[in-house]
């Protein structure tokens, strides 16, 4: 059994309530991310029925105050975080002409700034203590391999993070493994009810990046456990 202790954004629902309850399952301490205290406590509820325990946190990610806040309320608590899932997302329509300039803005907070923020906050901490997983939740939406293909925003800030993550990668040393996936397309309030994966195939890759051994990859881009192209 496990005993670290793994903060997962946008944990209330969709992919990431799901990787909350696998972390939780292989005995993590897990910390369920929710920019809405309601939805995070209901969500934590939930996962009590099947007998899995998480502590929600109020943690809006496009939210610079909030994130200092959730900071805050861990260093108070003396709660070391040594897996971050930076799963939040967003998913606005539209090409580069037809986007608002707003809809740039909230993905690049979402998926960029707020990761970043959360990366800079806890990487130090998981350095000292020799250990840290990052996960980074892209997409190939993300992946100039793959065509970048979808609206414009989104695809740009998931290849923001994607860069994010080699650059990171290459700092953070080698205890600490920060990666970045996609999850494939996945029956969510995002992918929709036609998608053609569930949640428990979404998630394995992220459990599976983090709880990576010693000599885990690191700076990479998977999907299904295999690499794929940036
Ligand atoms: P989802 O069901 O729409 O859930 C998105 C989650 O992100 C929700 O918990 C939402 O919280 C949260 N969120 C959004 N903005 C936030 C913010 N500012 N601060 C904190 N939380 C925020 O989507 P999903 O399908 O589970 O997606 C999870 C991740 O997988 C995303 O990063 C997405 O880009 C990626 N992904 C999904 C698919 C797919 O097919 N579903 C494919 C590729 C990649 P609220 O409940 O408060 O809105």
């Amino acid at each position: 059994m496990e005993s670290r202790t793994a903060l997962v954004t946008g944990g209330n629902r969709g992919i990431g309530l799901e990787v909350c309850a696998q972390l939780a399952q292989r005995g993590l301490t897990v910390l369920l991310g929710s920019r809405d205290p309601k939805n995070g406590e209901r969500a934590a509820r939930e996962l009590k029925k099947e007998k899995l325990i998480v502590y929600p946190i109020t943690l809006d990610v496009a939210d610079p105050v909030s994130i200092d806040r959730a900071l805050a309320f861990l260093s108070r608590e003396r709660v070391e975080i040594d897996v971050l899932v930076n799963n939040a997302g967003v998913y606005p329509p539209g090409n580069v002409l037809k986007s608002t300039e707003d809809a740039f803005r909230e993905t690049m907070e979402v998926h960029y700034y707020g990761p970043l923020r959360l990366c800079r906050a806890l990487v130090p901490g998981m350095q000292k203590r020799g250990y840290g997983r990052i996960v980074n939740v892209s997409s190939g939406s993300g992946s100039f391999g793959e065509g970048l293909e979808g609206p414009a925003a989104y695809c740009s800030s998931k290849a923001a993070m994607n860069a994010f993550t080699v650059k990171l990668a290459q700092c953070a040393g080698r205890h600490i493994k920060v990666n970045t996936l996609c999850p494939g397309w996945v029956r969510t309030r995002m992918g929709g009810p036609t998608a053609t994966r569930g949640v428990k195939k979404a998630a394995e890759t992220i459990v599976w990046l983090a709880t990576l051994p010693d000599d885990g990859p690191t700076g990479g881009y998977f999907r299904d456990k295999k690499t794929i192209p940036w």
